[in-house]
């Protein structure tokens, strides 16, 4: 089976006509040109937004299933196709059909959506899955070959076919990302609203098997407000996270990382490092209350020693997992110094934690405003 892309942009392509977004000047500047969405299938069936695929000559002998949000096509050979129905659609076929060798999936719409189809096992490591429906909500051709490659997609282009027989001909894609090597172990750093943990999500949709571990404190009692009452606009915000991350992931909410990292073998995302440290010296008693505790002390009763430890264990889980692991964690102290003297402990013991971590991993990101860079090795 061969799916042409004729067109691959929006309703309106991409760049759009008379937009004067930062995406669709951006594109129109790399020469980038993507037509309305329009597909056809062994030269024979064509599918455009909104209509039922049809067949010019009347000659194809596809079999064309409709199924919530997109089309179920099965070629003579048996070979199988499904396909977003239009921009924003999300194909759901019913429990017992069978997988797919071509995807043409709309991943600006739900990416995650792409992991649930790998989950249910319509989407294999066999299938051929390419984007369509591209356009200006994706700032620019370059970060959606990023986002590809981490899918394992392929970002498609106008005049590409995509074929169940020889991989993918036609105008070479920017990123080829089936066989490419995924970073085992990111750490992903940023300050409050950096947008860090969307991107540790991002980086996991397309995975079928993801555990969101919640490093504490979470939301019940054990967080609480100043005056020692649990802190309502804490697990409000705990509840908002919980809510925006795909249902079929599983969560756990726990303080012991290093033994999630020692179990697990899919993809892991933790979140964060920072609300780990903090919980870790909480349960040691490692808050000082003046001054007077900067006072370092010694064995293995000591606050600051039970602390190192918990590092240690965490550090060594880190360099000897088998999962597939993204970890959020804070970029603290970009120049105030904290008034207190628990603020600054926590300050030093995180940065310092951060750099074993990141010495530790494949990849290292940092996130300012939503803009991700990966930082030297
Ligand atoms: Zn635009």
């Amino acid at each position: 089976m061969d799916a042409l892309l004729i067109g691959t942009g929006g309703d309106f392509g991409w760049p759009q006509d008379g937009c004067s977004c930062a995406s669709c000047l951006r594109a129109a500047a790399a020469g980038i040109r993507r037509a309305p969405g329009r597909v056809v299938v062994d030269g024979q069936l064509t599918l455009v937004p909104g209509t039922p695929p049809r067949s010019p000559n009347g000659r194809s002998a596809h079999r064309v299933l409709e199924v919530p949000g997109g089309w179920d096509i099965t070629g003579p050979d048996g070979s199988r196709l499904l396909a977003a129905a239009a921009p924003g659609a999300v194909p759901e076929p019913p429990d017992g059909t069978a997988r797919f060798d071509i995807a043409l999936l709309d991943l600006l719409a739900s990416p995650a959506h792409l992991g649930l189809l790998r989950a249910r096992g319509l989407v294999t490591e066999q299938t051929r899955v390419a984007a369509l429906y591209t356009d200006h909500r994706i700032s620019s051709q370059g970060e959606m070959d990023r986002r590809c490659a981490l899918w394992r997609a392929t970002a498609g282009q106008d005049g590409q076919v995509v074929s169940t027989v020889e991989r993918v001909s036609g105008p070479t894609p920017a990123s080829e990302p089936a066989g490419a090597v995924r970073p085992h172990r990111t750490l992903i750093i940023g300050g409050a609203r950096s947008g860090k943990s969307s991107e540790a999500e991002l980086r996991l949709s397309g995975e079928p098997s993801v555990t969101y571990l919640a490093a504490g404190p979470w939301a019940d009692e054990k967080w609480e407000g100043a005056g020692g009452e649990p802190d309502a606009e804490w697990a409000q915000r705990v509840a908002a996270h919980r809510a925006a991350r795909p249902a079929w992931w599983r969560t756990e909410e726990s303080v012991d990382v290093a033994a999630a990292l020692r179990k697990e073998t899919g993809a892991l995302l933790i979140d964060g490092i920072g609300t780990w440290l903090a919980a870790v010296m909480d349960q040691a008693g490692a808050w000082p209350d003046d001054a007077a505790d900067w006072a370092p002390q010694t064995g293995a009763a000591d606050p600051q020693h039970l602390v190192a430890a918990r590092i240690d264990e965490l550090i060594d889980a880190w360099r000897q997992t088998r999962a597939l692991v993204v970890a959020v964690t804070d970029q603290v102290g970009s120049g105030l110094v904290p008034a207190y003297p628990a603020g600054r402990l926590f300050r030093d013991q995180l940065g310092w934690l951060n750099q074993r971590l990141a010495a530790e991993s494949d990849l290292n990101m940092l996130v300012v405003a939503g803009r991700t860079m990966i930082l030297p090795a």
